[in-house]
C-alpha cells in the first residue's frame, strides 16, 4: 500500500499553493505526513462551559455557550473595530475584533448559537473578549472527530498574520485525518504493539490531534514518544551489530618493547586505577579482531592524554602508525610537546601538522608518513586533508571530540586502504548516561572516574564586578607565592569586534593594575597569528609571564600545572560546560587552586543557576546533568539533534528518560533474537528504518 502521507501538502483541501509555501517556509511542512506529525504542544480542556456571570477579573481562557448579537463598526481609520454582544442565560458581554473585520462579518451569523472560546479582558471596568474563537453550535454537533480537548499548535507570527493560527491548523488536521485515517501504514510490528499494548498508528495519530479523553491522549502520546526513541535506539544498535559483524579490525597481538620500556622507565607517575582499567579495555579491543570505536570520557585533568600515549605505543609495537587529532592549534602543539618530551630517548618519530606548518616541511612530512618513517602524527583538522596519507595507520585518537562532527571523524576512517584503524574519541564534556546512550549508541564507552592523587579540588567563588579590588589583591598574593593566573574574557561570534575590545580594555586595565617590571602579562586570542600565539603560550608555560589574559582559546586541554587561579570575566555569558572546562585549566598541580567567577549584578535566573552550580560542585557529571536540564539536549555541545537518525517531534531526551530506557531494552531484545532483522515479522522494521533514512536528510529543517 502506497502511503498517503507522501502526498504534497498543497493538495489538502484548505491549503493550496500559497499556504503550502507558507507551511514549508515556516515549519518545513511539505507533505501530508509532515503536517500529521506537527503535533500540538498543549491541550485545553473544553469539557467545562462557563456562564458569563462566572467570569472573574483573573479568568484565563474560558468557554461560553450563547447567542451572537448584531455587529457594530466603531471608530475610524486604524482605530476602527468591530463589536458584537454575546449573550447567555446569565448575562451578556462584548466581543471585539481589530483585524480581519470583513472576514469576520462574512463568516459569522448574528442571531445564531455559538460555542465561544477566548480570554476575557477588563478595560474601564467593562469585560470584553477580543478575537474570540467562535464555532457554530450546529457544526459542533456534527464534528467528525469530537474532542473534548482543544489542541493548541505551534505557529509563527508570519503564519498568524495569514490566518494560519492554531485553530486553522486544527482544521487542516481535521481535513487531513478525514483523508488518511485508517489508511496510514503501521510502522511497528504487530507483535510489539500487542506485547506493549500500544494503540495502532492510526488510532494514535487521531488521538494526538483529537483526543477523546485523557486516557486515550496519554496512550497516544506514549506510543509516539516510545516510537521515536525506539527508532533511534534500533538504528544505532543495528549499526553497532553491523560494524562488529562486518568490520574486520586490526589485530594488535603484542605488547612490545616500546610500551614496556616506556612503562618501566619513562612513566612519570603511577597510573591511576581508572587509567589502568581503561587501558585494559582498549587492549582487549585491540586484540578482538573487530574495529574499536570507543568513547573515552574523563573529567578535565583526569589524565586522558597519557592513556592515549600508552595505547599508541601498542599500535607502534605492532608495526602500525598512530595519529592524534586536536581541536585547536594550541592544543595540538601542546600535545606535540608533551609527546616529544615523554618519548625522548625512545625510537619513536613524532611530528606536528597544523594549518601553519610550512609547505616545505609539509611535503617532507607527507613523504615520511607514506614511507612509514613517521610513527606518530599530531595535528589539527589539517590531518584530514586529502594530501595526508599514511603507510599503515592503525590507531586514531580524537581529543575533545565535541569540536568535531561525525562526518569529520569518518574521513579518518578512509585514510587506510583495507582495514579501518581503531578509533578512540576522548572527551572531557561528560555526557549524562541517558544521552550518551542515544548519541553514542554505536560507540563503546570507557570512563575515567578518578583524578590523579594529590589533587586538591578547585575552590570556586563568585564576585560581582564592583568587588574587583579584593580579587586583584588576591591575584598579587598568589603571584608572590610563585603561582600563575588566567584571566578569561568571553568571545561570542556575533560581536567579535566588541569582544576583542573587551579583551583589550581588560588587558590594559590588568597591565595598569599589574605593572612591569614586577609583573608580566601575556595576551592570547584566536585572531593572533600562529607564531604570536605560540610565543604567548610558550612564555606562560615557561613561567616568564605571570598572567595570561585570553579568550576561550585556552578552554580545551591546555595544561600549565603552575597556574593556580582562573578568573572568568562576564561569567554569566558562558555556558555551564564551558565554565567547567575553563576551571579545569587550574587545579593541575599540587597547590590549592581557585576559580573566580566575575559577573554583573543583574543575573537571569538561568545564569544564577549556572554560577551557583559551579560554586557548589566540581563534579563534571553533576554539572552536565544541570546543563542538560537548563539547555535541553539540542543545545549541548556536540549533541545537535541533527546528529540523530530520527527527528524528535514529541519525545524529549531529558524528560522521557524512562521511556528511552524502555525503548532501548526493547530494541536490544529484538536485535539479540534477530541481529539482521531478517525474520518476516521484523521486515516492517527494516522498511520503516530505511524510509526514515530518506526523510531525515533535510536535517536542518527543524532548528
Ligand atoms: P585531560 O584528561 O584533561 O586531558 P591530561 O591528560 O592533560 O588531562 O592530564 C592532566 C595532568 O595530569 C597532566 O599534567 C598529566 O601529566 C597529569 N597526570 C596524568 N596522569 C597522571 C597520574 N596517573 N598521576 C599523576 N599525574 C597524572
Ligand atoms: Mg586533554
Amino acid at each position: 500500500m502506497e502511503s498517503p502521507l507522501h502526498t504534497d501538502i498543497q493538495f489538502l483541501p484548505g491549503v493550496g499553493p500559497k499556504r503550502a509555501a507558507l507551511l514549508r517556509q515556516e515549519l518545513g511542512i511539505t507533505t501530508f505526513g509532515d503536517l500529521l506529525y506537527h503535533f500540538p504542544f498543549k491541550y485545553i480542556d473544553r469539557t467545562r462551559i462557563y456562564t458569563i456571570q462566572e467570569i472573574r477579573s483573573d479568568s484565563t481562557y474560558i468557554q461560553l455557550k450563547g447567542n451572537l448579537g448584531m455587529f457594530r463598526e466603531v471608530g475610524k481609520g486604524h482605530k476602527k473595530r468591530l463589536t458584537a454582544i454575546f449573550t447567555d442565560e446569565t448575562g451578556s458581554i462584548e466581543l471585539v475584533w481589530f483585524r480581519g473585520i470583513r472576514y469576520i462579518q462574512k463568516s459569522l451569523k448574528p442571531g445564531t448559537g455559538y460555542l465561544l472560546f477566548g480570554k476575557p479582558v477588563f478595560f474601564n471596568r467593562q469585560i470584553s473578549i477580543p478575537h474570540p474563537e467562535l464555532e457554530s453550535l450546529e457544526k459542533v454537533e456534527k464534528q467528525a472527530f469530537p474532542s473534548i480537548f482543544q489542541a493548541v499548535y505551534p505557529t509563527t507570527e508570519r503564519m498568524k498574520s495569514s490566518y494560519l493560527h492554531s485553530k486553522a491548523i486544527q482544521k487542516l488536521q481535521q481535513h487531513l485525518l478525514q483523508k488518511v485515517y485508517r489508511r496510514i501504514p503501521e510502522t511497528l510490528p504487530a507483535y510489539l504493539i500487542d506485547q506493549l499494548r500500544l494503540p495502532g498508528i492510526n488510532e494514535a495519530l487521531l488521538q494526538i490531534h483529537f483526543p477523546e479523553n485523557q486516557e486515550h491522549l496519554r496512550s497516544a502520546r506514549y506510543r509516539m514518544k516510545f516510537e521515536e526513541l525506539f527508532w533511534i535506539q534500533l538504528s544505532l544498535l543495528r549499526q553497532k551489530v553491523w560494524r562488529i559483524k562486518r568490520s574486520h579490525g586490526l589485530n594488535f597481538q603484542v605488547v612490545g618493547d616500546l610500551f614496556n620500556t616506556f612503562y618501566k622507565e619513562k612513566l612519570p607517575f603511577k597510573l591511576t586505577r581508572a587509567q589502568k582499567k581503561v587501558i585494559r579495555e582498549i587492549r582487549k579491543d585491540f586484540g578482538s579482531g573487530t574495529q574499536m570505536n570507543r568513547l573515552l570520557q574523563g573529567d578535565v585533568g583526569s589524565g586522558k592524554t597519557l592513556v592515549a600515549l600508552l595505547c599508541m605505543l601498542i599500535a607502534l609495537d605492532n608495526g602500525y602508525q598512530a595519529c592524534l587529532m586536536a581541536p585547536t592549534e594550541i592544543l595540538a602543539q601542546q600535545h606535540h610537546q608533551t609527546f616529544s618530551r615523554m618519548l625522548d630517548g625512545l625510537p619513536v618519530h613524532v611530528k606536528l601538522l597544523t594549518g601553519s606548518t610550512r609547505a616545505t616541511d609539509r611535503s617532507t612530512l607527507h613523504e615520511e608518513l607514506l614511507e612509514g618513517r613517521l610513527d606518530i602524527l599530531i595535528g589539527t583538522h589539517a590531518l584530514i586533508e586529502d594530501s595526508v596519507n599514511f603507510r599503515n595507520l592503525g590507531f586514531v585518537v580524537i581529543d575533545e571530540q565535541h569540536r568535531f562532527g561525525v562526518a569529520q571523524r569518518a574521513r579518518l576512517w578512509d585514510k587506510t586502504v583495507n582495514i579501518p584503524p581503531h578509533i578512540l574519541v576522548m572527551t572531557a564534556t561528560p555526557i549524562p548516561r541517558t544521552l550518551a546512550m542515544t548519541l553514542y549508541g554505536d560507540l563503546d564507552v570507557s570512563v575515567i572516574d578518578e583524578l590523579p592523587p594529590g589533587r586538591k579540588p578547585v575552590k570556586t567563588a563568585h564576585y560581582y564586578d564592583s568587588k574587583r579590588l579584593p580579587v586583584f589583591e588576591f591575584i598579587r598574593k598568589q603571584i608572590r607565592e610563585g603561582r600563575q593566573v588566567y584571566i578569561v574574557y568571553p568571545l561570542i561570534k556575533e560581536s567579535e569586534k566588541m569582544d576583542y575590545k573587551n579583551l583589550y580594555d581588560g588587558y590594559e586595565s590588568i597591565t595598569r593594575a599589574f605593572p612591569p617590571p614586577e609583573y608580566a602579562v601575556s595576551v592570547l586570542h584566536g585572531q593572533m597569528k600562529g607564531e604570536e600565539k605560540n610565543k604567548a603560550m610558550d612564555y606562560f608555560i615557561r613561567g616568564i609571564t605571570h598572567i595570561m589574559v585570553s579568550t576561550t582559546v585556552i578552554e580545551v586541554g591546555v595544561d600549565v600545572p603552575n597556574a593556580s587561579v582562573m578568573i572568568i570575566e562576564s561569567a554569566e555569558r558562558f555556558g555551564l560546560s564551558q565554565l567547567h572546562q575553563l576551571r579545569g585549566r587550574v587545579g593541575r598541580g599540587a597547590e590549592q587552586s581557585y576559580c573566580i567567577l566575575m559577573t554583573g549584578v543583574k543575573l537571569t535566573r538561568e545564569a544564577r543557576t549556572r554560577i551557583d552550580t559551579m560554586v557548589h560542585t566540581n563534579d563534571g557529571f553533576e554539572i552536565a546533568e544541570v546543563d542538560l536540564k537548563l539547555r535541553g539536549p539540542g543545545d549541548m555541545e556536540g549533541t545537535q539533534q541533527s546528529g540523530l537518525p530520527v527527528t524528535l517531534h514529541i519525545a524529549n531526551l531529558v524528560k522521557d528518560v524512562k521511556i528511552l530506557e524502555h525503548a532501548r531494552h526493547v530494541a536490544e531484545d529484538i536485535l539479540e533474537k534477530d541481529p539482521l532483522l531478517q525474520k518476516p515479522e521484523n521486515k516492517i522494521l527494516q522498511t520503516t528504518l530505511s524510509e526514515m533514512k530518506n526523510q531525515t536528510h533535510d536535517w536542518g529543517k527543524i532548528s
